[in-house]
Parts: C-alpha cells; sequence; structure tokens
C-alpha cells in the first residue's frame, strides 16, 4: 500500500474536527486498506493513533530526540544542521521543517533520482520505524538516526511531514478509539456497539480491527476476553445518599472497601505467566514481582483474568497506607527496595475470565463466588472486605468502618440478575460513596491539563497557573473548568516546565473546547486532582455549557491542586457530565442546610 495514502489522509484528518468528516475519512481510508491487503489493517490503525503498536505491549519506544530527528533531517535534505535548526526556529514544527527542506532538495545523482521516483510503501515505513525502535544498545543512536534519514530520502516531501511527526509523537490529528470503532464498524458492515463490545474485551483496537475486516462481524461477536490482552475496566458511577445508592440498586447490594492504592487487572496465562495491568491498561508487571509470586502461589486456575486493588501497607503495623506511598514505589528504581520499603496487598474484587470461561456475562454473586473458589486466600492476597447490605443505616455504618479501616469509603455493586461485569463502561451497577472533604465540594475531581499560563515574581521563568478541563463524553473532547494556580509545592512549580514539555502544542490542541487562551496551549494528557470550594455557573468555562442554564458552562471556585495523577489517562478525567451531578448534589445540600 502506497504510503502516500496515509499522508494524504493525515492530511485530510488534520483540516477537520468534525466528528462526522473524521468517519468517512477513516472509513475511506480503511476501504482502500481492504482492498489493497487486509493484513495491514491493525498496522494501519495504530499508525493513525500515532503509535507502531499498543502501549501495554511494552515493546521500546522509536528513541529518536529532537536533536536525532534534525540531524536525520539535514543527511536526508543534505543541509547543515544549522540550517535545519534555523527554519525549525522559524517554523516551529520539525514536519514542516522537513517538508520544506526536502522538496528543495537537489536531485542528487541517478541512485536518489530512483529513489524518490519509487513509490514509498506503508510497510516499508511501518518496518523501519519498527527496526528503528528496537535497534538498543552501543551505536544504536547514530544507527536510528541514519535508519530515520535513509528512510525520509525515499520520501516526497509530503510523506516526509508525516514521518518525522510520528517519529516526534505529534500528529496531533485528534482522532479518538471512538471515531476508529465507528469507521470499522461502517467497513464490517455492522453496528458500533458490536466493535465496540469486542473492543471493551480485548483492548487492542489493531487486533480488533483485523477481526472485523478478515473476519468479519459474527466473529467480532464471538471475542472473549483472553488472558495476555488487557480488559477495559468497568467504572463507577457516584452518590453521596446511602438511601439513593440503595435505591439505585434494587434496594440491596454488596458493599465493599474502597481501597486508595492501584487498580490491578491481574492475568494468570496458561504457560504460568503472570502479567499486571493498571487502570490505564499499561503493563507494570515490573514494578510488583511481590505480587506476580502471590498469584502464582494463590490463584488455582490453569488461566484467568482477575482484578484488584494494590494498596500499600506498612512493614510495621500492616494498616493501611496513602495511594502516594504505591506511587513512590512505582518510582523507584530499585524495585527489590522498593518492595521492602513499601510492602503490598492485593485485595480482589473481580474475575473476568477463567479457564475458558467469559465470566464478564455472569452476575456479580455468580462472579464472587467463583473468584473465592480459584484464590487461596492469604494475607497478602485476599478479596475486598465486603458486604450485603439492605438497609441505608447498614451502609452507613459499613461506610464509617471503612473509613476507620484507611478507606476512601465504599464501592456499592449491584447483586440483581442483570449485574454483569461491563467491561469499558462507566454504569450504575457499581456506585462509589466516597468520604466527605468537610468542604463545600464534597470531594476532589481529576482534571486534564489542557493551558499553562506564565508565572510572574517569585514564579519567573516557570507557569503560574494552569488551565483545567474535565472530559466531555459526548464530543469526546476536554472542556475548561479552572485554572488552578494553588497547592503546588515549590519543588513541584520547578518542575513544570519539563513535565508540560512534551506535550506543549503550538496552536489549541484538536480535541481541547475553550473560550480561554492561555499563554501556551498543553495537550490533553497529564491528569491532576483539584479540590475546590465550590462549582458555580461560569459565563467563561465551556465544561457542561449549557447543561445547567443557558448560555453557562460550570466553574470550579477556589481551585487547589492536590496532587498529579499519573495512573489516569484524559479520558479518564472526571467527566462533564459528574462535574453537573456534583453541582446538584451541592444545591442539594445548601438546600438542606
Ligand atoms: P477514583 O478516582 O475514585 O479512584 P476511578 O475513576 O479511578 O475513581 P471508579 O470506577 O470511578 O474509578 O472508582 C472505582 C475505583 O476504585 C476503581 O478503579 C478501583 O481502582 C478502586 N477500588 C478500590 N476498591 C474497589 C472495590 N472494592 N471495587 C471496585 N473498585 C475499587
Amino acid at each position: 500500500m502506497k504510503f502516500a495514502e496515509i499522508a494524504d489522509t493525515l492530511e485530510k484528518l488534520e483540516r477537520t474536527s468534525s466528528r462526522i468528516q473524521i468517519v468517512a475519512i477513516l472509513t475511506n481510508l480503511f476501504k482502500k486498506v481492504i482492498e489493497e491487503n487486509k493484513d495491514l489493517i491493525d498496522k494501519v490503525v495504530y499508525f493513525i493513533q500515532g503509535k507502531l503498536w499498543p502501549d501495554w505491549y511494552g515493546y521500546p519506544e522509536i528513541g529518536i530526540g529532537e536533536k536525532g530527528i534534525i540531524k536525520a533531517i539535514s543527511l536526508a535534505a543534505g543541509v547543515r544542521e544549522r540550517e535545519v535548526e534555523e527554519l525549525y526556529k522559524e517554523l516551529g514544527d520539525l514536519g514542516l521543517v522537513a517538508e520544506r527542506l526536502l522538496a528543495k532538495r537537489p536531485s542528487g545523482g541517478l541512485m536518489a533520482f530512483v529513489q524518490q521516483k519509487r513509490d514509498l510503501t506503508f510497510e516499508k515505513v511501518y518496518d523501519t520505524l519498527k527496526r528503528i525502535a528496537f535497534m538498543q544498545g552501543e551505536g544504536s543512536r547514530d544507527l536510528k538516526i541514519k535508519t530515520l534519514a535513509g528512510l525520509l530520502k525515499e520520501a516526497k516531501p509530503k510523506e516526509a511531514k508525516y514521518i518525522v511527526r510520528f517519529v516526534q509523537g505529534k500528529l496531533r490529528l485528534g482522532v479518538g478509539d471512538a471515531s476508529i470503532i465507528e469507521a470499522l464498524a461502517h467497513v464490517a458492515g455492522t453496528t458500533k456497539d458490536v466493535v465496540e463490545r469486542a473492543y471493551n474485551l480485548r483492548a487492542d483496537l489493531g487486533a480488533i480491527a483485523k477481526i472485523a475486516v478478515t473476519e468479519g462481524p459474527e466473529a467480532l461477536k464471538e471475542v472473549k476476553p483472553k488472558p495476555g490482552i488487557p480488559v477495559r475496566p468497568m467504572l463507577a458511577e457516584r452518590l453521596h445518599d446511602p438511601y439513593e445508592i440503595l435505591k439505585k440498586l434494587g434496594g440491596k447490594g454488596l458493599a465493599e472497601y474502597k481501597y486508595d492504592g492501584e487498580r490491578a487487572q491481574i492475568h494468570l496465562l496458561p504457560d504460568g505467566k503472570v502479567i499486571i495491568y493498571s487502570r490505564r491498561l499499561e503493563n507494570i508487571t515490573h514494578s510488583y514481582p511481590d505480587v506476580v509470586k502471590y498469584t502464582k502461589a494463590s490463584l488455582k486456575a490453569k488461566e484467568a483474568i482477575v482484578e484488584g486493588e494494590i494498596v500499600a501497607v506498612d512493614p510495621d503495623t500492616g494498616e493501611l497506607r496513602p495511594f502516594q506511598e504505591l506511587m513512590h514505589r512505582r518510582r523507584k528504581h530499585d524495585v527489590l527496595l522498593a518492595m521492602k520499603e513499601v510492602p503490598v496487598h492485593v485485595k480482589l474484587f473481580d474475575i473476568i475470565y477463567v479457564d475458558g470461561e467469559d465470566m464478564t456475562t455472569k452476575p456479580l454473586p455468580i462472579r464472587r463466588k467463583r473468584l473465592e473458589e480459584a484464590v487461596q486466600q492469604r494475607e497478602e492476597f485476599g478479596l475486598a472486605t465486603g458486604k450485603i447490605v439492605e438497609s441505608p443505616e447498614e451502609l452507613e455504618a459499613f461506610f464509617r468502618q471503612a473509613i476507620a479501616d484507611g478507606c476512601e469509603g465504599l464501592v456499592v455493586k449491584a447483586v440483581h440478575d442483570k449485574s454483569v461485569y461491563q467491561a469499558g463502561a462507566r454504569g450504575w451497577l457499581w456506585i462509589k460513596y466516597k468520604r466527605d472533604y468537610k468542604s463545600e465540594m464534597v470531594e476532589p475531581v481529576d482534571l486534564v491539563v489542557v493551558g499553562a499560563f506564565y508565572g510572574k515574581g517569585k514564579r519567573g521563568g516557570t507557569f503560574g497557573a494552569l488551565l483545567m478541563a474535565g472530559y466531555d463524553e459526548k464530543r469526546d473532547a476536554f472542556a475548561t473548568v479552572c485554572k488552578v494556580g494553588t497547592g503546588f509545592t515549590d519543588e513541584e512549580l520547578a518542575k513544570l516546565p519539563e513535565l508540560l514539555k512534551p506535550y506543549i502544542s503550538e496552536g489549541k490542541p484538536p480535541r481541547v473546547i475553550s473560550n480561554i487562551k492561555p499563554d501556551v496551549w498543553v495537550r490533553p494528557a497529564l491528569v491532576a486532582e483539584i479540590i475546590g470550594a465550590e462549582i458555580t455557573l461560569s459565563p467563561i468555562h465551556t465544561c457542561a455549557k449549557d447543561a445547567v442554564e443557558p448560555g453557562s458552562g460550570l466553574a470550579i471556585r477556589f481551585p487547589r491542586f492536590v496532587r498529579w495523577r499519573p495512573d489516569k489517562g484524559p479520558e479518564d478525567a472526571t467527566m462533564c457530565r459528574e462535574i453537573v451531578e456534583m453541582y446538584k448534589a451541592q444545591l442539594h445540600r445548601i438546600e438542606e442546610a
């Protein structure tokens, strides 16, 4: 398949932000792939997402920094590095620099002429980038650069632009999973629900695309979870009133401690291998050799996928420790030392798959029983503390007990016949009931950084405030809620420029909805927990615009930074519709008082 087809598609995608058009452009591309070589579909899907493969493969990255790219462009275009750098300063985008310089390159003899005449294929681009990623060890830096330069030499200027942006991780297309799913449904002749269901159970969009186009919709419907491939996690809604919670669940629920740790999806493969995925489906196995050991010793199955929360415990008292300590462990390079300093326990709460059986379609009581059977419980690896509750009083008492035991609150779960495991969905089958933070705004929210403002005075040289957004699920975009400048320690402030650097964007990123123009735009990637005094109507902020009152959005007043949430991706941020719920709950509380 000609790479020019991909480059043209990328160009079209770049020029639109309309969801309908994005889906149409992708549908056309996928049709072409099917005509030319169906087997390429997975790679094309990853490429469009700006990746060579899903993150959870844990494969190496391409690993060429800005300097290396500059060198590769200079080699390919036959100009001095200085010239590349100067043009970069002027244009601010290495993709454009490559495009411009390669258009001007001398024809460079017969070989170069022949090379440029031949059409560059997508296969060649993909395979070369993959080879570059896997070049490791001594001398690999130079080899990576030379190989990239070779590829750029063969590329037409526009193609070079996109190759460079891809290598830099800056395709900036604004194509979300939802658009790809919709386009796949079109070409496979099925509904988006069928594709989405399969994707929820096997979070590998490329692999799902391959099933869709090579085997068809019936095969998609047969997709089950498969140990080794992460399952998109089921998520909870939130409520603040025990009475309302029980009403939603039909009068009865399984109340479980809500542990403040790191969610872990633990896969046991038939060959005995254990893989642990985080809430964002990254492979975090290397951080938890102890959990691997406990799993091998305690899980009585040939293959299984179970879910639980990894919690830090005090090595002396065995009491639960706060979430930050766990993150501290994740950052430590010496895992064995970290294991000693921050021992962990696993509190299991679900079973998704076991020995050939897809458990996601079974009601919770059956899953919970199967989980009990599958686990040889021990202190380090046991089931989450839980209890069936049938009255608000019982629920409230259990909530207090959970707080006293160092938990954040409860997750109360439906136990009726339809209480299936809803992979990839936030729904009312699980309801979280979290502790009151004793301010008007009862609980913190997780917001995405979309912009930053330069600091003044003491904060000169760094940023003074961040523009934060919630996730608007319907528009698959990020809408602003507040500007946060307090709550950061000096150290956190000093680190901001470095932290934001990889995500800085020249213009407004495609999926950001904002009426405010920050000093720098930031691509949605970093999530922070924010607590504020209250939620108010706002004429400026775009979160939940028109949802409560025509012309108004919602804002958080007096926001304060609490902590970074590196375990969350931008789409995991608090949704605008949840902020509406919080606003309404707040009004309700004010009325009651
Ligand atoms: P939060 O920021 O409140 O942790 P979240 O967005 O990560 O929420 P939710 O589905 O809204 O995820 O809340 C449930 C989260 O609580 C799970 O992702 C999981 O990490 C954690 N958790 C702790 N204990 C339990 C439990 N017993 N059952 C389910 N989830 C639990």
